[in-house]
């Protein structure tokens, strides 16, 4: 990766609606988003939230103000960079937890972030502490955000009610760090603090590549001669191995064919054209960030997110497709983020449930309902590791709840 400074770890961006996660990950990430490429840009790093940053250390300075992203130091010589990781925050608009789960299969850590000026815990702080407890995310930093709003003594209020709420849960021992996004003040601890706790993981570069595909689509401008098409593309995350230009793929379930009335899943083989990370064209790739994965598929097969939440990998090395499974079933004792926080009741035969497995999100009905265990057929398939775990959700008044958590047996 000489020359190119590809993202290493992925860091989820959680916490309530106007808490200033964007706000955080702009002030991190500076000009680095900008070298994305116009098409990633449109297509993919803005859809999902994605934005990488380069953490820097400047020589001769105490910790912590030896950390940041700055090229230049104060003294004027340059930063030397450390690594550049890659963060993945939910577009505004999109407060579903649906997307929060399927993202947080991606991310190897989370910055909780929670305004200052604020009763602990708002709704989505909860909920989203929840989700990261359930899916095993254990390597978090809380930013107390907003502090240029409140004064010391409301700040450190709140920084007790902070206290309070995370333990007992996997943030308990989250270093708690006050920041200002907005002033950026802070932003040294706050990346000491993420270099400290939320390490790169040790990954496996003779594994199989196995790519969760959280994207995909057309890049053609309407109108372009078939000569002229640019084959699909596929956007999403590596968790193991390494892709590499002219490998081929297969993608799992694949696409849905018809026949005879009777529809099945059929998987996708294509080979790798092109490939993008850290918004730069690369000839390999690796675990981390955010990647374009130019294919030669037809792009209508790519189309609007048709192959969001499959699998890419080489043919014959990913799970299997299932299109119902048993999972065993650990429930929530009472519903998270609902204002009622009323108690969560068993799952019974028939019902709907949506689920997130790795980034797929599928709805499916229960054929069998027992205790510790259920049975679901799906609407439409997923590709999964028996042991995969799964976030469950029940549909509570006008919208999905996160009721538990699955593990796939069988
Ligand atoms: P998100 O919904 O969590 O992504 O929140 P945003 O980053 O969009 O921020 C919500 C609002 O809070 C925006 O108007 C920001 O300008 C503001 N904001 C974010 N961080 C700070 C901060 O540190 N101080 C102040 N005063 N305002 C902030
Ligand atoms: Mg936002």
């Amino acid at each position: 990766m000489v020359g190119n400074r590809q993202p290493e770890v992925n860091i989820g961006l959680v916490g309530h609606v106007d808490h200033g996660k964007t706000t955080l990950v702009q002030a991190l990430s500076g000009s680095w988003t900008d070298q994305h490429s116009e098409e990633m840009k449109r297509g993919i790093s803005i859809r999902l939230g994605y934005a990488d940053a380069t953490f820097r250390h400047c020589e001769g300075l105490e910790e912590p103000e030896c950390y940041t992203v700055e090229e230049e130091c104060p003294d004027g010589s340059e930063s030397e960079p450390l690594r550049t990781v890659s963060f993945v925050d939910a577009p505004g608009h999109e407060t579903l937890m649906a997307t929060m789960l399927s993202g947080a299969s991606l991310m190897d850590g989370a910055v909780l972030v929670v305004s200052a000026n604020e009763p602990v815990p708002q709704p989505q702080t909860e909920e989203h502490l929840m989700a990261l407890d359930i899916i095993g995310i254990e390597n978090i930093v809380i930013a107390q955000n907003k502090v240029d709003l409140v004064d010391p003594e409301t700040a450190r209020n709140n920084y007790e009610q902070i206290k309070e709420f995370v333990e007992g849960t996997v943030a308990e021992d989250a270093p708690i760090v006050p920041v200002s996004a907005g002033q950026e003040v802070n932003l040294d601890l706050l990346i000491q603090a993420i270099e400290e706790e939320i390490p790169t993981p040790d990954r496996d570069p003779d594994a199989d590549p196995r790519m969760h595909v959280a994207r995909s689509f057309d890049i053609n401008k309407p109108g372009t001669t078939a000569k002229d098409l640019a084959g699909g593309v596929l956007g999403g995350s590596l968790v193991q191995g390494e892709l590499e230009v002219g490998d081929d793929i297969e993608i799992r379930p694949g696409r849905e064919v018809e026949e005879g009335g009777q529809s099945e899943y059929v998987p996708i083989e294509t080979t790798i054209r092109s490939l993008q990370a850290g918004g730069e064209a690369a000839d390999t790739v690796t675990p981390g960030g955010l990647l374009g994965v130019g294919t030669g598929l037809d792009p209508s097969l790519t189309k609007g997110d048709a192959l969001a939440g499959r699998m890419a990998g080489p043919p014959g090395t990913l799970p299997p497709t299932w299109n119902e499974f048993t999972m065993d079933v650990d429930l929530l004792e009472r519903v998270v983020g609902a204002e009622s926080g009323e108690t969560v009741d068993e799952i019974s035969t028939g019902e709907p449930l949506m689920m997130t497995v790795g980034t797929a999100t599928t709805v499916g009905s229960v054929t069998s309902a027992r205790s510790g265990e259920c049975e679901v057929r799906l609407k439409r398939p997923v590709a999964a590791d028996p042991g995969t775990k799964i976030a469950i959700n029940r549909r509570i008044g006008a919208r999905w709840r996160l009721i538990g958590l699955g593990t796939l047996t069988d």
